[in-house]
């Protein structure tokens, strides 16, 4: 599943089509046998004429912004992406869902293998801001200064207390952006066991982790996101965070820093990768 940053990449990736005209955005034939699909183009019809004036990114959604107040709300799901079609006839990925057609190339699809993605059009950014797992979100793990009084003040949650700290830091209402893999990475940067109990966390671990956590997602940028189930940026770029992961995938391996093997848990049915040995 894409993480915050692969997503901040997707938005960075989709720069090239905004202030572009749309011709169309088209519900694929293959997207009505979906019933999150069916019926729904004549929505989508509203947008032809217009122009695509902004992408935003928030936690792990995209919000497409137009010369007229409606917006749609984009969530990649499992393994939903988009890609820029430079070509006419460019053999398109399998599984398209939604093309956006301009005047001029590229044209912008979006595919989704195993269809969790989410199209909805709200009546204005306000009505999308009310939208409940984004006015749920926590903190966004990308902002440019990671806010840590607030993330104290929110990891300090009676019902975290007694919970799993690799567990908890999936809670999108903690920080946003952050899945399995900068999970694992924050915590083994941060030198924090993923199995302590929130509250044993000393403050000193908890400013540690939010650091960690603020470091990991903005590095994983940098590097395009992580190449994982082929996850490839719109214009075709390869992440590469992979290369530095410290535990993440890395079961049975030495640990880069003690040589000790990596171990592989499961909390909540997810994984979780760490250094039985650097992380206390
Ligand atoms: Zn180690």
């Amino acid at each position: 599943m894409p993480e915050g940053p692969e997503v901040e990449c997707v938005r960075i990736s989709l720069k090239s089509i905004v202030g572009k005209k749309i011709q169309g955005i088209h519900l694929t034939e293959l997207s009505q046998k979906y019933k999150k699909y069916k019926n729904k183009q004549t929505q989508f019809d509203q947008f032809s004429g217009h122009q695509i004036k902004k992408i935003e990114r928030i936690g792990k959604f995209l919000i497409f912004k137009f010369d007229k107040k409606e917006v749609i709300l984009n969530h990649l799901g499992m393994s939903g992406n988009w890609l820029l079609l430079k070509k006419k006839d460019q053999i398109l990925p399998s599984h398209p869902k939604v093309l956006i057609e301009f005047k001029t190339l590229p044209n912008a699809l979006f595919y989704d293998m195993r269809n969790f993605g989410q199209f909805k059009i709200y009546e204005d950014y306000n009505a999308v801001l009310q939208h409940k797992p984004i006015r749920k979100m926590g903190i966004d793990g990308l902002l440019v200064t990671f806010p840590i009084a607030e993330f104290l003040l929110r990891i300090d949650k009676k019902n975290y207390a007694n919970r799993e700290i690799g567990s908890v830091l999936l809670d999108q209402k903690l920080v946003a952006g952050i899945g399995n893999i900068y999970k694992s990475e924050s915590l083994a940067l941060a030198n924090i066991n993923p199995t302590r109990l929130v509250k044993t966390l000393t403050n000193k671990e908890r400013c540690k982790l939010g650091h960690a956590i603020s470091k990991t997602l903005h590095k994983a940028v940098e590097y395009m996101g992580s190449t994982f189930n082929s996850f490839r940026t719109p214009d075709g770029r390869e992440g590469s965070a992979q290369n530095w992961h410290q535990v993440y995938g890395k079961k049975d391996k030495k640990c880069n820093d003690c040589e000790t093997e990596i171990r592989r848990i499961v909390q909540d049915k997810r994984s979780t990768f760490y250094c039985p040995n650097c992380q206390l």
